[in-house]
Protein backbone atom coordinates (compact mmCIF):
# COMPACT_ATOMS: atom_id res chain seq x y z
CA UNK A 1 0.00 0.00 0.00
CA UNK A 2 1.30 3.09 -1.06
CA UNK A 3 0.70 6.15 0.42
CA UNK A 4 0.53 8.43 -2.32
CA UNK A 5 -0.27 6.79 -6.11
CA UNK A 6 0.16 9.90 -9.24
CA UNK A 7 -1.43 8.91 -12.58
CA UNK A 8 0.28 10.64 -14.94
CA UNK A 9 3.70 11.99 -15.01
CA UNK A 10 3.59 15.45 -17.07
CA UNK A 11 4.56 18.64 -14.96
CA UNK A 12 1.08 18.43 -12.75
CA UNK A 13 2.26 14.41 -11.53
CA UNK A 14 6.14 15.18 -11.23
CA UNK A 15 5.56 17.81 -9.18
CA UNK A 16 3.51 16.28 -6.98
CA UNK A 17 5.46 13.27 -6.67
CA UNK A 18 8.26 14.91 -6.23
CA UNK A 19 7.03 16.95 -3.45
CA UNK A 20 5.33 14.29 -1.78
CA UNK A 21 8.29 12.06 -1.55
CA UNK A 22 10.52 14.88 -0.30
CA UNK A 23 7.66 14.78 2.49
CA UNK A 24 8.55 11.25 2.85
CA UNK A 25 5.54 9.59 1.72
CA UNK A 26 5.94 6.47 -0.68
CA UNK A 27 5.00 7.47 -4.06
CA UNK A 28 4.46 5.50 -7.23
CA UNK A 29 3.99 7.11 -10.23
CA UNK A 30 2.25 6.13 -13.67
CA UNK A 31 2.50 7.20 -17.12
CA UNK A 32 1.13 5.26 -20.36
CA UNK A 33 3.93 7.28 -22.27
CA UNK A 34 7.82 6.49 -21.94
CA UNK A 35 10.00 9.07 -21.42
CA UNK A 36 11.01 11.69 -22.90
CA UNK A 37 7.79 12.04 -24.96
CA UNK A 38 6.05 14.88 -26.73
CA UNK A 39 3.18 16.65 -25.25
CA UNK A 40 1.50 19.10 -27.79
CA UNK A 41 2.26 22.41 -26.35
CA UNK A 42 3.40 26.39 -27.25
CA UNK A 43 6.69 25.48 -24.74
CA UNK A 44 6.20 28.90 -23.56
CA UNK A 45 7.11 29.22 -19.80
CA UNK A 46 5.45 32.32 -18.16
CA UNK A 47 7.30 34.16 -15.32
CA UNK A 48 4.87 32.31 -12.92
CA UNK A 49 5.60 28.80 -13.88
CA UNK A 50 9.40 29.37 -14.22
CA UNK A 51 9.33 30.29 -10.59
CA UNK A 52 7.37 27.56 -9.48
CA UNK A 53 9.74 25.08 -11.67
CA UNK A 54 12.65 26.96 -9.75
CA UNK A 55 11.13 26.02 -6.30
CA UNK A 56 10.47 22.65 -7.56
CA UNK A 57 14.52 22.56 -8.05
CA UNK A 58 14.25 22.33 -11.41
CA UNK A 59 18.07 23.38 -13.35
CA UNK A 60 17.41 24.99 -17.03
CA UNK A 61 20.78 23.28 -17.44
CA UNK A 62 18.99 19.74 -16.80
CA UNK A 63 16.65 20.69 -19.79
CA UNK A 64 18.12 19.92 -23.15
CA UNK A 65 16.83 22.82 -25.14
CA UNK A 66 15.60 26.13 -23.32
CA UNK A 67 15.50 29.49 -25.21
CA UNK A 68 15.25 33.12 -22.67
CA UNK A 69 13.24 35.36 -23.82
CA UNK A 70 13.69 39.03 -23.49
CA UNK A 71 11.36 40.57 -25.32
CA UNK A 72 7.69 39.96 -26.89
CA UNK A 73 6.00 41.32 -29.87
CA UNK A 74 2.05 41.56 -29.79
CA UNK A 75 0.54 42.44 -33.29
CA UNK A 76 -2.96 44.03 -33.24
CA UNK A 77 -5.96 42.95 -35.09
CA UNK A 78 -5.33 46.07 -37.16
CA UNK A 79 -1.67 44.90 -37.72
CA UNK A 80 0.10 47.07 -35.35
CA UNK A 81 3.04 45.72 -33.62
CA UNK A 82 3.57 46.43 -29.93
CA UNK A 83 7.45 45.27 -28.58
CA UNK A 84 7.35 44.42 -25.03
CA UNK A 85 10.48 44.55 -23.71
CA UNK A 86 11.43 42.08 -20.46
CA UNK A 87 13.47 42.91 -17.47
CA UNK A 88 16.90 41.58 -17.68
CA UNK A 89 16.74 40.43 -13.93
CA UNK A 90 15.99 37.30 -14.02
CA UNK A 91 14.01 34.96 -16.18
CA UNK A 92 10.70 36.01 -17.04
CA UNK A 93 9.92 34.03 -20.35
CA UNK A 94 11.55 31.09 -21.55
CA UNK A 95 10.49 28.59 -24.17
CA UNK A 96 11.13 24.66 -23.42
CA UNK A 97 10.01 21.52 -25.89
CA UNK A 98 7.72 19.34 -23.48
CA UNK A 99 10.10 16.54 -24.65
CA UNK A 100 13.07 17.82 -22.28
CA UNK A 101 10.93 20.24 -20.12
CA UNK A 102 8.89 17.26 -18.74
CA UNK A 103 11.67 14.29 -18.62
CA UNK A 104 13.54 16.83 -16.37
CA UNK A 105 10.82 17.62 -14.50
CA UNK A 106 10.19 13.67 -13.82
CA UNK A 107 13.72 13.85 -12.81
CA UNK A 108 13.22 15.42 -9.77
CA UNK A 109 10.46 13.12 -8.73
CA UNK A 110 12.54 10.30 -9.66
CA UNK A 111 15.44 12.24 -7.34
CA UNK A 112 13.42 12.39 -4.70
CA UNK A 113 12.47 8.83 -3.84
CA UNK A 114 9.25 8.10 -5.92
CA UNK A 115 8.93 5.00 -8.36
CA UNK A 116 8.23 5.94 -11.87
CA UNK A 117 6.26 3.43 -13.94
CA UNK A 118 6.69 4.13 -17.68
CA UNK A 119 4.11 2.87 -20.16
CA UNK A 120 2.05 1.65 -17.35
CA UNK A 121 -1.45 3.22 -18.41
CA UNK A 122 -4.40 3.30 -16.11
CA UNK A 123 -7.41 1.31 -16.95
CA UNK A 124 -9.78 1.31 -14.07
CA UNK A 125 -9.58 3.02 -10.66
CA UNK A 126 -12.21 1.92 -7.42
CA UNK A 127 -12.33 3.66 -3.77
CA UNK A 128 -13.32 2.22 -0.74
CA UNK A 129 -13.01 4.13 2.63
CA UNK A 130 -9.73 3.52 3.59
CA UNK A 131 -7.85 3.80 0.02
CA UNK A 132 -7.79 3.20 -3.30
CA UNK A 133 -7.48 0.16 -6.38
CA UNK A 134 -6.15 1.03 -9.27
CA UNK A 135 -5.66 -1.27 -12.03
CA UNK A 136 -3.00 -0.84 -14.76
CA UNK A 137 -2.04 -2.15 -18.17
CA UNK A 138 1.27 -3.85 -16.02
CA UNK A 139 -0.67 -4.75 -12.68
CA UNK A 140 -2.93 -3.95 -9.62
CA UNK A 141 -1.48 -0.94 -7.33
CA UNK A 142 -3.17 -0.40 -3.89
CA UNK A 143 -2.58 3.12 -2.03
CA UNK A 144 -4.01 5.36 0.58
CA UNK A 145 -4.50 8.45 -1.83
CA UNK A 146 -4.85 9.41 -5.54
CA UNK A 147 -3.18 12.54 -7.58
CA UNK A 148 -5.36 11.90 -10.98
CA UNK A 149 -2.60 14.00 -13.72
CA UNK A 150 -3.90 12.32 -16.01
CA UNK A 151 -4.37 15.22 -18.74
CA UNK A 152 -7.29 16.65 -20.37
CA UNK A 153 -9.32 12.91 -20.84
CA UNK A 154 -8.45 12.03 -17.37
CA UNK A 155 -9.07 8.22 -17.51
CA UNK A 156 -9.03 8.16 -13.78
CA UNK A 157 -12.19 10.73 -13.80
CA UNK A 158 -13.86 8.70 -16.58
CA UNK A 159 -13.46 5.58 -14.43
CA UNK A 160 -15.20 7.37 -11.37
CA UNK A 161 -18.13 9.24 -13.24
CA UNK A 162 -19.05 7.09 -16.76
CA UNK A 163 -21.42 9.04 -17.16
CA UNK A 164 -20.05 12.36 -17.20
CA UNK A 165 -19.36 13.62 -20.84
CA UNK A 166 -15.63 13.63 -21.92
CA UNK A 167 -14.26 17.20 -21.65
CA UNK A 168 -13.48 18.59 -24.88
CA UNK A 169 -11.63 21.42 -23.51
CA UNK A 170 -12.62 25.13 -23.54
CA UNK A 171 -9.81 25.48 -26.45
CA UNK A 172 -8.60 23.59 -29.15
CA UNK A 173 -5.00 24.74 -30.39
CA UNK A 174 -2.66 23.37 -33.08
CA UNK A 175 1.09 23.65 -33.28
CA UNK A 176 4.02 22.07 -35.56
CA UNK A 177 8.13 22.75 -35.51
CA UNK A 178 9.22 24.85 -37.82
CA UNK A 179 13.45 26.17 -38.73
CA UNK A 180 14.66 29.13 -40.15
CA UNK A 181 12.54 31.52 -38.82
CA UNK A 182 13.15 34.87 -40.35
CA UNK A 183 11.87 36.94 -36.89
CA UNK A 184 13.74 35.14 -33.40
CA UNK A 185 12.03 36.93 -30.91
CA UNK A 186 8.56 35.80 -29.22
CA UNK A 187 5.62 36.85 -31.15
CA UNK A 188 1.58 36.94 -30.41
CA UNK A 189 -0.71 37.71 -33.15
CA UNK A 190 -4.38 38.66 -32.02
CA UNK A 191 -5.63 37.95 -35.56
CA UNK A 192 -9.12 39.10 -35.59
CA UNK A 193 -11.14 36.02 -36.65
CA UNK A 194 -8.99 33.82 -34.13
CA UNK A 195 -10.23 36.10 -31.43
CA UNK A 196 -10.38 35.68 -27.99
CA UNK A 197 -7.71 32.95 -29.78
CA UNK A 198 -4.33 34.45 -31.04
CA UNK A 199 -1.39 33.13 -33.07
CA UNK A 200 1.89 32.31 -31.85
CA UNK A 201 5.73 32.12 -32.76
CA UNK A 202 7.79 31.10 -29.65
CA UNK A 203 11.47 30.87 -30.61
CA UNK A 204 13.58 27.92 -30.06
CA UNK A 205 17.34 27.00 -30.13
CA UNK A 206 18.95 27.68 -33.01
CA UNK A 207 16.50 28.94 -35.55
CA UNK A 208 13.86 27.43 -35.15
CA UNK A 209 10.36 28.08 -33.42
CA UNK A 210 7.06 26.61 -32.13
CA UNK A 211 4.41 28.17 -34.36
CA UNK A 212 0.43 27.53 -33.15
CA UNK A 213 -2.99 29.01 -32.38
CA UNK A 214 -5.37 28.57 -30.55
CA UNK A 215 -9.38 29.03 -30.77
CA UNK A 216 -11.88 28.85 -28.57
CA UNK A 217 -14.13 25.33 -29.39
CA UNK A 218 -17.55 26.07 -30.08
CA UNK A 219 -19.94 23.58 -28.19
CA UNK A 220 -21.58 21.10 -30.82
CA UNK A 221 -19.23 22.34 -33.96
CA UNK A 222 -16.38 19.42 -34.27
CA UNK A 223 -12.88 20.41 -34.77
CA UNK A 224 -11.93 19.37 -38.10
CA UNK A 225 -12.22 22.65 -39.65
CA UNK A 226 -9.92 24.39 -37.87
CA UNK A 227 -7.17 21.90 -40.17
CA UNK A 228 -8.39 23.91 -43.03
CA UNK A 229 -7.74 27.81 -40.87
CA UNK A 230 -4.30 26.27 -40.17
CA UNK A 231 -3.43 26.21 -43.74
CA UNK A 232 -4.84 28.96 -44.75
CA UNK A 233 -3.44 30.48 -41.56
CA UNK A 234 -0.10 30.15 -42.79
CA UNK A 235 -0.40 31.91 -46.23
CA UNK A 236 -1.17 34.91 -44.03
CA UNK A 237 1.40 37.91 -44.97
CA UNK A 238 1.02 38.62 -40.99
CA UNK A 239 2.71 35.43 -40.29
CA UNK A 240 4.73 35.15 -43.49
CA UNK A 241 6.42 38.75 -41.93
CA UNK A 242 7.62 36.82 -39.37
CA UNK A 243 8.15 33.06 -40.40
CA UNK A 244 9.81 34.21 -44.07
CA UNK A 245 10.88 31.00 -45.87
CA UNK A 246 10.83 28.85 -42.77
CA UNK A 247 10.21 25.26 -43.41
CA UNK A 248 8.00 22.88 -40.85
CA UNK A 249 10.46 20.11 -39.70
CA UNK A 250 7.59 18.28 -37.17
CA UNK A 251 3.78 17.13 -38.14
CA UNK A 252 1.17 19.41 -37.48
CA UNK A 253 -0.50 18.30 -33.74
CA UNK A 254 -3.77 19.45 -32.50
CA UNK A 255 -5.04 18.88 -28.74
CA UNK A 256 -7.75 20.69 -26.41
CA UNK A 257 -6.99 23.14 -23.61
CA UNK A 258 -9.13 22.76 -20.24
CA UNK A 259 -10.15 25.85 -18.56
CA UNK A 260 -12.72 26.04 -16.96
CA UNK A 261 -12.38 25.10 -13.06
CA UNK A 262 -14.37 24.24 -11.24
CA UNK A 263 -14.58 23.66 -7.08
CA UNK A 264 -16.60 20.96 -7.20
CA UNK A 265 -14.14 18.79 -9.53
CA UNK A 266 -11.27 19.27 -8.02
CA UNK A 267 -11.88 16.08 -5.59
CA UNK A 268 -13.69 13.07 -5.42
CA UNK A 269 -13.40 10.91 -2.23
CA UNK A 270 -9.72 10.10 -1.55
CA UNK A 271 -8.71 11.22 -5.58
CA UNK A 272 -7.27 14.33 -5.76
CA UNK A 273 -7.62 15.82 -9.83
CA UNK A 274 -4.62 18.42 -10.91
CA UNK A 275 -3.45 19.76 -14.21
CA UNK A 276 -5.53 19.71 -16.90
CA UNK A 277 -7.21 16.40 -15.45
CA UNK A 278 -8.81 19.64 -13.14
CA UNK A 279 -9.34 22.05 -16.14
CA UNK A 280 -7.29 24.55 -14.63
CA UNK A 281 -5.03 26.54 -17.62
CA UNK A 282 -5.72 29.79 -17.69
CA UNK A 283 -9.10 30.79 -19.69
CA UNK A 284 -7.30 33.94 -21.31
CA UNK A 285 -4.40 32.35 -22.59
CA UNK A 286 -4.85 28.97 -22.35
CA UNK A 287 -1.25 28.62 -20.74
CA UNK A 288 -1.94 25.67 -18.47
CA UNK A 289 1.94 24.76 -16.70
CA UNK A 290 1.86 27.02 -14.26
CA UNK A 291 -1.82 25.97 -12.70
CA UNK A 292 -0.54 22.40 -13.43
CA UNK A 293 2.70 22.52 -11.22
CA UNK A 294 0.79 24.71 -8.46
CA UNK A 295 -1.96 22.21 -8.36
CA UNK A 296 -0.02 19.11 -8.20
CA UNK A 297 2.02 20.77 -5.45
CA UNK A 298 -0.79 21.98 -3.55
CA UNK A 299 -2.44 18.49 -3.60
CA UNK A 300 0.71 16.77 -2.56
CA UNK A 301 1.17 19.28 0.75
CA UNK A 302 -2.47 18.37 1.47
CA UNK A 303 -2.42 14.66 1.05
CA UNK A 304 1.59 15.25 3.11
CA UNK A 305 0.02 17.27 6.07
CA UNK A 306 -3.19 14.25 6.68
CA UNK A 307 -0.65 11.06 6.31
CA UNK A 308 1.66 13.02 8.99
CA UNK A 309 -0.88 14.03 11.49
CA UNK A 310 -3.46 11.56 11.26
CA UNK A 311 -2.06 8.18 9.37
CA UNK A 312 -4.78 7.11 7.17
CA UNK A 313 -6.92 10.06 7.56
CA UNK A 314 -9.89 11.90 6.46
CA UNK A 315 -11.24 12.25 2.89
CA UNK A 316 -13.39 15.27 3.44
CA UNK A 317 -10.35 16.99 5.64
CA UNK A 318 -7.79 16.79 2.78
CA UNK A 319 -10.49 18.01 0.35
CA UNK A 320 -11.02 21.11 2.05
CA UNK A 321 -7.33 21.33 2.64
CA UNK A 322 -6.85 20.81 -1.46
CA UNK A 323 -9.50 23.35 -2.45
CA UNK A 324 -8.34 26.11 -0.17
CA UNK A 325 -5.10 26.08 -1.75
CA UNK A 326 -6.20 26.07 -4.83
CA UNK A 327 -8.90 28.81 -4.81
CA UNK A 328 -6.37 31.23 -2.91
CA UNK A 329 -3.41 30.58 -5.27
CA UNK A 330 -5.24 30.60 -8.64
CA UNK A 331 -9.11 30.71 -7.83
CA UNK A 332 -9.64 34.28 -8.51
CA UNK A 333 -6.66 34.51 -11.15
CA UNK A 334 -8.66 31.98 -13.09
CA UNK A 335 -12.17 34.06 -12.83
CA UNK A 336 -10.39 37.53 -13.40
CA UNK A 337 -9.00 35.57 -16.45
CA UNK A 338 -11.65 33.79 -18.32
CA UNK A 339 -14.14 37.87 -17.96
CA UNK A 340 -10.79 39.45 -19.61
CA UNK A 341 -10.94 36.79 -22.25
CA UNK A 342 -14.40 38.24 -23.35
CA UNK A 343 -12.55 41.89 -23.25
CA UNK A 344 -10.40 40.05 -26.10
CA UNK A 345 -13.01 38.62 -28.01
CA UNK A 346 -13.85 41.38 -30.16
CA UNK A 347 -11.16 43.00 -32.39
CA UNK A 348 -12.20 46.79 -30.92
CA UNK A 349 -11.41 45.22 -27.23
CA UNK A 350 -8.33 43.55 -28.72
CA UNK A 351 -6.94 47.13 -30.41
CA UNK A 352 -7.75 48.92 -27.50
CA UNK A 353 -6.10 46.63 -24.87
CA UNK A 354 -2.33 46.50 -27.49
CA UNK A 355 -2.78 50.32 -27.98
CA UNK A 356 -3.02 50.81 -23.64
CA UNK A 357 -0.07 48.56 -23.77
CA UNK A 358 2.30 50.08 -26.34
CA UNK A 359 1.05 54.06 -24.38
CA UNK A 360 4.76 54.30 -22.98
CA UNK A 361 7.66 52.61 -21.66
CA UNK A 362 6.02 51.77 -18.66
CA UNK A 363 2.71 50.35 -19.80
CA UNK A 364 4.93 48.75 -22.07
CA UNK A 365 7.39 46.27 -19.39
CA UNK A 366 4.17 46.08 -17.20
CA UNK A 367 2.39 45.03 -20.00
CA UNK A 368 4.56 42.53 -20.52
CA UNK A 369 5.09 41.12 -17.04
CA UNK A 370 1.38 40.97 -16.14
CA UNK A 371 0.73 39.22 -19.44
CA UNK A 372 3.37 36.43 -18.91
CA UNK A 373 2.33 35.96 -15.31
CA UNK A 374 4.82 37.61 -13.50
CA UNK A 375 2.24 39.23 -11.14
CA UNK A 376 -0.79 37.23 -10.47
CA UNK A 377 -4.03 38.19 -13.50
CA UNK A 378 -6.03 39.35 -10.21
CA UNK A 379 -3.51 41.48 -8.50
CA UNK A 380 -5.30 44.34 -8.60
CA UNK A 381 -8.32 42.47 -6.48
CA UNK A 382 -6.46 40.57 -4.55
CA UNK A 383 -5.15 42.99 -1.45
CA UNK A 384 -4.00 40.06 0.55
CA UNK A 385 -1.32 39.85 -2.42
CA UNK A 386 -0.10 43.43 -2.11
CA UNK A 387 3.20 43.59 -1.00
CA UNK A 388 6.26 46.29 -0.89
CA UNK A 389 7.78 46.13 -4.12
CA UNK A 390 5.45 43.59 -5.86
CA UNK A 391 6.02 45.78 -9.14
CA UNK A 392 9.59 45.38 -8.81
CA UNK A 393 10.16 41.85 -8.30
CA UNK A 394 13.11 39.88 -9.96
CA UNK A 395 12.68 36.76 -11.98
CA UNK A 396 12.98 33.15 -11.45
CA UNK A 397 16.97 31.87 -11.35
CA UNK A 398 18.11 35.33 -11.10
CA UNK A 399 20.58 35.23 -8.16
CA UNK A 400 22.44 32.29 -10.07
CA UNK A 401 22.57 34.32 -13.48
CA UNK A 402 24.03 37.55 -11.32
CA UNK A 403 26.46 35.33 -9.69
CA UNK A 404 28.06 33.51 -12.17
CA UNK A 405 28.43 36.42 -13.99
CA UNK A 406 27.67 35.01 -16.89
CA UNK A 407 24.99 36.65 -19.10
CA UNK A 408 25.62 37.58 -22.70
CA UNK A 409 23.95 40.06 -25.12
CA UNK A 410 20.64 41.73 -25.11
CA UNK A 411 18.93 38.29 -25.26
CA UNK A 412 20.68 37.37 -21.35
CA UNK A 413 21.67 33.96 -22.85
CA UNK A 414 23.80 32.27 -20.23
CA UNK A 415 27.20 31.19 -21.00
CA UNK A 416 26.72 27.34 -20.24
CA UNK A 417 23.50 27.37 -21.66
CA UNK A 418 24.00 29.17 -25.02
CA UNK A 419 26.42 26.53 -25.66
CA UNK A 420 23.91 24.16 -25.47
CA UNK A 421 21.64 25.82 -27.43
CA UNK A 422 23.91 26.29 -30.87
CA UNK A 423 24.18 22.63 -30.69
C1 LIG B 1 -1.37 23.40 -28.59
C2 LIG B 1 -1.21 23.75 -27.11
C3 LIG B 1 -0.37 24.79 -26.74
C4 LIG B 1 -0.16 25.07 -25.39
N1 LIG B 1 0.77 26.02 -25.06
C5 LIG B 1 1.08 26.22 -23.77
C6 LIG B 1 2.15 27.09 -23.43
O1 LIG B 1 2.84 27.66 -24.29
N2 LIG B 1 2.42 27.29 -22.11
C7 LIG B 1 1.71 26.67 -21.13
O2 LIG B 1 1.97 26.92 -19.95
N3 LIG B 1 0.71 25.79 -21.43
C8 LIG B 1 0.38 25.54 -22.73
N4 LIG B 1 -0.59 24.63 -23.04
C9 LIG B 1 -1.29 23.92 -21.95
C10 LIG B 1 -0.38 22.82 -21.35
O3 LIG B 1 0.15 22.02 -22.39
C11 LIG B 1 -1.16 21.95 -20.35
O4 LIG B 1 -1.97 22.76 -19.54
C12 LIG B 1 -0.18 21.14 -19.49
O5 LIG B 1 0.50 20.20 -20.26
C13 LIG B 1 -0.93 20.41 -18.36
O6 LIG B 1 -0.03 19.56 -17.70
P1 LIG B 1 -0.56 18.22 -17.00
O7 LIG B 1 0.58 17.65 -16.25
O8 LIG B 1 -1.84 18.49 -16.29
O9 LIG B 1 -1.01 17.26 -18.20
P2 LIG B 1 -0.16 16.61 -19.38
O10 LIG B 1 1.05 17.41 -19.64
O11 LIG B 1 -1.14 16.39 -20.48
O12 LIG B 1 0.29 15.19 -18.81
C14 LIG B 1 -0.66 14.18 -18.62
C15 LIG B 1 0.09 12.86 -18.59
O13 LIG B 1 -0.86 11.81 -18.30
C16 LIG B 1 -0.54 10.67 -19.06
N5 LIG B 1 -1.74 9.84 -19.21
C17 LIG B 1 -2.87 10.15 -19.87
N6 LIG B 1 -3.76 9.14 -19.76
C18 LIG B 1 -3.17 8.19 -18.99
C19 LIG B 1 -3.58 6.90 -18.52
N7 LIG B 1 -4.79 6.36 -18.82
N8 LIG B 1 -2.73 6.18 -17.77
C20 LIG B 1 -1.48 6.69 -17.45
N9 LIG B 1 -1.05 7.89 -17.88
C21 LIG B 1 -1.88 8.63 -18.63
C22 LIG B 1 -0.04 11.25 -20.39
O14 LIG B 1 0.78 10.31 -21.08
C23 LIG B 1 0.71 12.49 -19.94
O15 LIG B 1 2.11 12.26 -19.77
C24 LIG B 1 -0.84 24.33 -24.38
C25 LIG B 1 -1.72 23.31 -24.75
C26 LIG B 1 -1.91 23.01 -26.10
C27 LIG B 1 -2.85 21.89 -26.48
Amino acid sequence: MFDLLVIGAGPAGAAAAAVAARHGLSVSVHDRATFPRDKTCGDGLTADALRRLEALGLDPAAVARWEEVHEAVLHSPSGRRVELPLPDDGTFLAVAPRRDLDAAVLGLAREAGAKIHEGSELVDIRLDADGVTAAFSDGAVDARWVVAADGVWSRARRSLSPSRPPNLGHFHAFRQYFSGVADPRLHVLFEPDLLPGYFWVFPLPGGRANVGFGVPRVEGVPTRYLAGLWRELLARPTVRAVLGDARPDGPVRAWPIPARMRAGELAYGRVLFAGDAAAVADPMTGEGIAQAVATGTAAAEAVAAEVHRHGAGDAGRVREAYLSRVESEIGADHRFARGLGRLLATPRGARACIRAAGLSGWTRRNFGRWLFEDYPRALILTPRRWHRGMFAGRGAYAPLATEAGIRSGTRGTWGARGARDSR
